[in-house]
């Protein structure tokens, strides 16, 4: 799952039109040296996105997620998403790879808290110990949450039918989980309202909205 499925929920996509805030581009803010550099800056851009993300609701794509996963036990959703609507859709079995926007983590002592006001009383935050917080979310050049990243790798592996779904599928190491089920012997279906470099090798590709064309296709 990718930034596309929340779209219709009027969440910018990274790499899309929107995207944008303040002339800054995420690949600009979303880093540990832009954080090092300016912490009020990042926490600014993060607080703007909390602001959407509170303010909008899941749509039919995220509710047929949940409706799959309700239907079929062994579903896993695997998401680059940072945002809450999946859970907030009714989905349970999620794993964030890219980490939780509502997650502030200590610089110095690594305690970390769900904190979901927006906008922040105090920006940036600080934790109890006085240090500075960072949003809990993987930034470039980052690892990936070690428990989590193997826990999608398995259900790639052991997946019969994989939805690449909302992805410019650019973004590696979790582009690559794609291809991985695939050779694992899983069926790949694409669906984006463009072609991305995954539309060449996929079973099937798909184009349209995510929210239009899962709750036509799952049941
Ligand atoms: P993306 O913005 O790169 O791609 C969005 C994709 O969704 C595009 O392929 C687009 O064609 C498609 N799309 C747009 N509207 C759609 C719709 N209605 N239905 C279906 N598809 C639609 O987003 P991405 O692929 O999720 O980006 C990869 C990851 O890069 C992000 O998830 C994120 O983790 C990471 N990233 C993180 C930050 C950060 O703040 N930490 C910033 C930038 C990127
Ligand atoms: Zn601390």
């Amino acid at each position: 799952m990718g930034a596309g499925i929340s779209a219709e929920s009027g969440i910018p996509t990274f790499r899309g039109a929107g995207g944008l805030w303040r002339n800054f581009k995420p690949e600009d803010l979303a880093t540990p040296e832009a954080f090092a550099r300016d912490p009020k800056l990042v926490w600014e851009w993060y607080d703007w996105r909390r602001g959407l993300i509170a303010a909008a609701e899941p749509n039919a794509g995220h509710c047929a997620l949940a409706r799959s996963e309700r239907a079929h036990p062994n579903f896993t959703l695997i998401t680059q998403n940072v945002d809450d609507l999946h859970e907030r859709a009714g989905s349970r079995n999620i794993l964030k790879v890219h980490g939780d926007i509502w997650i502030q983590r200590c610089v110095v002592c690594g305690s970390e808290r769900q904190e979901r006001n927006t906008p922040l009383e105090e920006v940036p935050p600080r934790c109890g110990c006085g240090a500075l917080e960072r949003p809990g979310v993987v930034w470039f050049g980052e690892p990936l949450p070690p428990d989590i990243w193997a826990a999608a790798e398995h259900a790639a592996m052991e997946a019969e039918a994989f939805l690449l779904i909302g992805t410019s599928a650019v973004v590696y190491p979790a582009a690559g989980l794609a291809a991985a089920a695939k050779r694992a012997g899983a069926m790949i279906l694409e669906i984006n309202v463009a072609d991305t470099p995954a539309s060449s090798w996929v079973d099937y590709s798909l184009r349209g909205p995510a929210a239009e064309i899962l709750p036509a296709i799952l049941v």
